[in-house]
């Protein structure tokens, strides 16, 4: 049976393709891909798939029933873009100034609609139901994935799975994880009111300049100093803005920058030191301060046992490697539905043919080996399709409750 639908996500990759590049041709931001969620819905439609839109946004879920009972397993997908400019020399380049299917989102929606179209395909043969929730707004806080569970898109959903297509990992290889596995992302931001003056008279000011160049240096002992060294985190100031003129002493300063952590421990303990440290700089050079701090996207922590689930499935693949990858301190909002279901997120290696020349996500030149939504398809697909024949009933109860 996998081989069958293996085989016909082969035979409809021409189309693949081609949803990908339309979609790359046509990118629209974060919470603004009304198009996008339009193309989806019409999808599902033509293929007379009940599908829903509006979900929490401009999110959409589509939904197949097998033709035996079983469970629930939902897939999910993003479909933003982000406020770059193209600069890619291809034909289907984006048709869209300053905004670009950077970062592989255009390549999930055409894997995960391919994918529900050889699953309604052969749904009569299949156990359980099939959720595919195509999420918007991956890219901007606070992201699409939590208002689309608030909205509903879990209800009866057992478990969950998700891929993202990268760029920097050979083509063909399939690398998970579990436990943590893609970091929280958090943001903070400083302002340093001290007392400008005249250039020559620095005994009249309060310099914010020199305030906010010492705060930057007392960060970087954060990390390094009070984080226990088992657990990994990251702090980096992203930005510095203060002065403007030659002769003046700045009167304020603002940094600001990001805090990446693995667990909610180390990250409340980087939240409070940051304001101790900022704290006692203001307080030596007798400024005042205002300190804001965003939390972002959770960290993304896999269930173990969908992950080595997950890690199997891939492996009876042909022609696919698997392998154990190392966390990465990006974000993804997929965590969110991990807090409430079980399931995994895995990396798809996407690295194009280009003689090791691989631009990095969200670059201008930014792409992606196309072959590779073809492994993320039948790694979902496998995924879903056996999850009903791997986990027993019990279990299922078990996840219902939490
Ligand atoms: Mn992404």
């Amino acid at each position: 049976m996998l081989e069958e639908i293996w085989e016909q996500l082969e035979n409809y990759y021409d189309e693949m393709v081609e949803i990908r590049r339309y979609l790359h041709q046509h990118p629209e931001l974060s919470f603004k891909e009304y198009k996008t969620a339009q193309y989806i819905i019409s999808f599902y439609e033509k293929l007379g798939i009940q599908v829903t839109g509006n979900i929490g946004g401009n999110g959409v879920v589509a939904k197949i029933t097998g033709g035996k009972p079983g469970k629930t397993v939902a897939l999910r997908a993003d479909f933003d873009a982000l406020p770059i400019q193209d600069e890619k020399e291809v034909a289907y380049k984006s048709k869209v100034p300053g905004v670009m299917h950077a970062c592989g989102h255009d390549g999930h929606t055409a894997t995960l609609l391919i994918l529900a179209k050889v699953i309604h395909e052969f749904k009569e043969k299949l156990s359980g139901n099939f959720v595919f929730i195509h999420q918007h707004a991956e890219e901007s806080n606070p992201g699409g994935a939590k208002a689309m569970i608030e909205a509903g898109c879990l209800e009866n959903v057992d478990a969950i799975f998700g891929t993202h297509l990268w760029a920097t990992l050979p083509t063909g290889t399939v690398s998970y994880k579990a436990g943590p596995m893609m970091a929280a992302a958090d943001e903070f931001k400083v302002k340093i009111q001290g007392q400008g003056g005249h250039g020559a008279q620095p005994h009249k000011t309060k310099d914010s300049l020199v305030t906010a160049s010492q705060l930057v240096i007392n960060l970087q002992q954060i990390v390094s100093r009070k984080v226990n060294p088992i657990h990994n985190a990251v702090l980096t100031v992203g930005y510095f803005e203060s002065g403007n003129a030659f002769n003046v002493i700045a009167d304020t300063a603002t940094i600001g920058g990001t805090v990446r952590t693995f667990n909610l421990e180390t990250q409340a303990l980087i939240k409070e030191e940051l304001e101790r440290v900022i704290k006692g700089t203001c307080y030596t050079a007798n400024s005042t301060y205002e300190f804001e701090y965003d939390d972002g996207y959770p960290a993304v922590v896999n269930h173990s046992e969908e992950t080595s689930f997950l890690a199997s499935c891939a492996e009876n693949i042909p022609g696919v490697f698997v392998q154990e990858g190392e966390p990465e301190l990006t974000g993804e909002d997929f965590s969110y539905y991990l807090q409430h279901r079980k399931g995994a997120f895995f990396f798809t290696g996407a690295m194009p043919d280009t003689n090791g020349l691989t631009y990095p996500h969200h670059h201008p030149r930014f792409d992606i080996n196309e072959k590779a939504m073809l492994i993320a398809a039948k790694t979902l697909g496998s995924v879903a399709i056996n999850y009903n024949l791997t986990f027993s009933e019990e279990e299922t109860n078990t996840i219902k409750i939490s």
